[in-house]
């Protein structure tokens, strides 16, 4: 007794649609289904054109989900065909994989995170041939030199760039043209050139310590044998991990595999990209965000097809197409930078971690001051851990000691201690440079006014403005506001009673230009150094000895090498601790250790200064001693009674809204919605540590479990149970916080 269901038109003809689902990069959970119109060739991954609304998106064809394919649930006469699917490798099925499990981890809709491996919409077409040259066979007569050259040098392949063959044969292009209109060349079809040539692994293979072999060769092994481990790479600042970890990457591209090297900041790509080049011959691929969109397009294109084999990049660079990933490296694996806070909220460290256990491959973290969650994951045996305890060539680590500001007080209205200048003048007048460390942009972070004692706010941010004097405004860190420094109070209306109070590097600058009129003085903060390309030739103008003092935020902080510093001073080594957040010992601890780092790291002795209220403080204490080690443990033994990460599992709920009232009632809304779960705690609502940005007001719910709790599952529930969000209000879901 077979039921039977009258065949549609289109079934008469063609027997039954096929129907597929496909994830379109919007915020949806779930793909939708799509028709395959006769003829079109898809499979799971493939990037095909949708029709959605009255609009066009390029989604992925999803997989099946677990029940089989819709085709019995779905109507073909109710839904769209696909309108084109692009000639392009199709995502493979570990990044669907990934893209699956980033979103179920972090409550971001599915559509979302797929919109991450998206970012390059003009790469899902082949890049087009260009037009490129052929020996004609016709030899002119009456031959320069030069076009001599150029002709000796085309025989030597099939075809030829006009610009890849001048440069070969070492002569301009208009050289190449002169040929061209001699009748030498044919016009021919060329493939696009790579974006960057191949990596050669035998290029320059540094002769390694016996530290760095006995670190590089257990890596080296993981990568050999495949699948899926973890290496924490720990090593002293200048201790060589570069060099190390730059073994496995030639071990994975000699077995024929893809390397994604992750890194913090850009500032820190432009040196390591020399580094690189020296050891592979050729540049890495670079991702970040602000490459052209052309070059960008090219990258994703020529990652997703196999071509480029090594990329160097920002966290976003975990979504790229890669074909036959094999190796991930995260360098500076601590690094707050690594935390993506805007939409789809992720860790890029975890995150690698998770990709590399789909895809079956080692990933390396490589720190000097490793994360606590990456220290107790080692200590647990979940990573190897490979430690490099020394500088190479057995550069001394600097000296350091506490300068207690207590006892050693700058001249008034002066943030510098007479203990830091001596020493500066010490080590300008050998020749060598000083770095003056400072995390804070401008010139002060607060204005106030002497008169009434009014402060200058954000009109929309719950902060005060920062005096940036080079530029000649106030300025909100938080949401770029800017004003003209006033004259007289807003406030209560005197005049000239406006004071900066407190220093920022533009402050500090100033009060160096005028103890050392002499010297010369470099200032590095982002606000002020342009672009990548500016910034580079700064840091390289500081390598190369061009300053005597380098006035610096964190932008100097880590990853540099500069061979004649010897002294570090941290101005206000305090900065940090002050925001009550759990993690503020371990941050200020890791900063001041990268900072002091850089010094001595071409073997000159060397000191580092730290200035402090505190220096009895356990951060200040551990940096004095160099003992990393006690620090750690102290800090691991606080998280757990407390039961913080790692030891325990937290989430936080951010509400925003227009209204603080609505922000309010929401977060309320929320809290009563928490399912009851004896395994997780939820704290608040009350109001987030920034309570305003961007006008927007903002409440926040932690919540918090053991390791075991089910938080995701926790949240599911009660955003399902709670009324939807209305209005202007919208919740934010942040697995792993990293402030709490
Ligand atoms: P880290 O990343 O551990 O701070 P680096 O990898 O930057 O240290 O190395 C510190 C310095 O030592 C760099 O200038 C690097 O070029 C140099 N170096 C490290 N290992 C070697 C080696 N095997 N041969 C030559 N120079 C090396
Ligand atoms: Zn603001």
């Amino acid at each position: 007794n077979i039921e039977t269901k009258p065949p549609s038109f289109a079934d008469d003809l063609f027997g039954p649609a096929r129907i597929v689902p496909v994830l379109v990069p919007l915020p949806t959970e779930r793909p939708y289904s799509y028709v395959v119109p006769e003829g079109m060739q898809v499979e799971p991954g493939s990037i095909v054109q949708v029709p959605l609304g009255p609009r066009q998106v390029a989604g992925v064809v999803w997989d099946e989900p677990d029940g089989g394919p819709p085709e019995a649930t779905l109507d073909p006469k109710k839904l769209r065909p696909i309108v084109h699917a692009f000639d392009c490798p199709p995502l493979s099925a570990d990044m669907r994989r990934f893209v699956d499990w980033v979103a179920d981890y972090t409550l971001s809709p599915t559509g979302l995170v797929v919109r991450m491996a998206l970012r390059a919409p003009s790469a899902f077409d082949p890049e087009p041939w260009i037009e490129g040259l052929a020996l004609s066979g016709t030899r002119p007569t009456k031959l320069t030199a030069a076009r001599e050259r150029v002709l000796d040098v085309a025989g030597k392949s099939e075809s030829w760039s006009r610009s890849g063959l001048a440069k070969a044969a070492g002569v301009t292009s208009s050289v190449v043209d002169g040929l061209a209109k001699l009748g030498a060349f044919n016009t021919v079809r060329i493939p696009p050139p790579p974006v960057v040539a191949a990596p050669d692994t035998g290029h320059e293979r540094a002769r390694l310590s016996a530290a760095q072999v006995a670190a590089a060769e257990p890596l080296k092994a993981s990568v050999a044998a495949g699948g899926f481990s973890v290496t924490l790479l720990e090593g002293v600042t200048g201790s060589g991990k570069t060099e190390v970890y730059f073994e496995a990457v030639a071990a994975a591209l000699d077995a024929g595999k893809q390397v994604l090297i992750l890194l913090p900041e850009i500032a820190l790509t432009q040196s390591f990209i020399d580094r690189f080049g020296q050891r592979f011959g050729t540049e890495p691929a670079q991702w970040h965000s602000d490459l052209p969109p052309k070059t960008r397009e090219r990258v994703w294109r020529q990652v997703a097809e196999g071509r480029v084999r090594v990329v160097a990049g920002a966290r976003s660079a975990l979504f790229l197409p890669f074909r036959e990933l094999g190796l991930l490296v995260v360098d500076e694996e601590h690094d707050p930078a690594y935390k993506q806070e805007d939409r789809t909220f992720y860790h890029a460290r975890d995150m690698g971690v998770v990709r590399a256990r789909i895809g079956g491959f080692p990933a390396v973290l490589a720190s000097a001051t490793p994360s606590l969650e990456s220290r107790v994951n080692a200590k647990a045996s979940r990573y190897a851990h490979l430690k490099l305890a020394s500088r190479f060539r057995e550069a001394a680590l600097p000296d350091l000691e506490l300068v207690d500001m207590r006892n050693h007080p700058p001249e008034k209205g002066r943030f510098v201690s007479p203990v830091l200048i001596a020493a500066i003048r010490d080590t300008v007048l050998r020749g060598e440079q000083a770095l003056l460390f400072l995390n804070r942009r401008g010139y002060a972070p607060l204005t106030l006014c002497r008169s009434c004692g009014h402060r200058i706010q954000c009109a929309d941010c719950s902060t005060w403005l920062v005096d940036h004097r080079l530029r000649g405004v106030l300025q909100c860190h938080h949401c770029g506001f800017a004003r003209p420094r006033p004259q007289s109070c807003p406030e209560c209306g005197t005049f000239d009673h406006m004071v900066a109070c407190g220093p920022g590097v533009e402050r500090i600058a100033e009060e160096m230009l005028e103890t050392f009129p002499d010297a010369r003085t470099i200032l590095l903060s982002s606000d002020l150094v342009g672009g990548p390309k500016r910034l580079r030739r700064e840091l390289d103008a500081v390598a190369d000895g061009q300053a005597d003092i380098v006035i610096g935020t964190q932008l100097v902080a880590k990853g540099h090498h500069f061979p004649k510093m010897t002294l570090v001073g941290a101005v206000d080594a305090d900065l940090g601790l002050a925001n009550g957040d759990p993690r503020a010992a371990e941050r200020t601890f890791q900063l001041l250790h990268q900072v002091t780092g850089r010094a001595g790291r071409s073997g000159l002795a060397s000191r580092g200064l730290i200035q402090t209220f505190q220096p009895e403080h356990p951060v200040m204490q551990a940096i004095a001693s160099g003992s990393a080690e006690r620090f750690y443990e102290r800090e691991a033994a606080e998280r757990e009674r407390a039961g913080l990460p790692p030891f325990g599992r937290l989430a936080a709920l951010i509400v925003s809204a227009d209204t603080r009232r609505e922000a309010e009632d929401h977060a309320r809304a929320l809290r009563r919605a928490a399912p009851p779960d004896d395994a997780v705690e939820v704290l608040g609502p009350a109001e987030a540590p920034l309570a305003l940005v961007r006008g927007r007001h903002r409440f926040r719910l932690l919540v918090m479990g053991g390791r075991q709790a089910r938080i995701q599952a926790f949240l599911r529930a009660t955003l399902a149970e709670a009324p939807a969000p209305r209005g202007s209000v919208h919740v934010q879901v942040d697995i792993d916080p990293q402030s709490f």
